[in-house]
């Protein structure tokens, strides 16, 4: 199932423009991007996932993870107007109010 567009909050160029900037603040590297549905299932992402539209991003970073860290990204990512979701490997973020 693709997500509904109507409830995005922000465009995909502005997205887009969003993730670089805090990859450039933050040291971090995109490893996961857009997806089809096959590799979105084969990667276990839900099925109205951000990622099937573009809308989502997983990011790592040059530095090791701390709370301090992870306490400024949070604040970083909302300033771009992100939600950042803190996973075990990566955080993936995608637009803030993204439903
Ligand atoms: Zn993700």
């Amino acid at each position: 199932m693709i997500p509904n567009t109507a409830s995005i909050p922000m465009t995909l160029s502005e997205f887009c423009i969003a993730v670089v900037r805090y990859c450039d603040v933050t040291g971090g590297s995109v490893t996961s991007w857009k997806r089809s549905v096959q590799h979105n299932a084969a990667v276990g992402g839900v099925v109205s996932s951000p990622h099937l539209l573009g809308f989502g991003a997983d990011i790592v970073y040059d530095s090791p993870h701390s709370e301090d860290r992870l306490t400024n990204h949070l604040t970083i990512a909302l300033g771009f107007g992100l939600t950042l979701i803190h996973e075990s490997l990566h955080d993936h973020l995608q637009p803030r109010g993204w439903r």
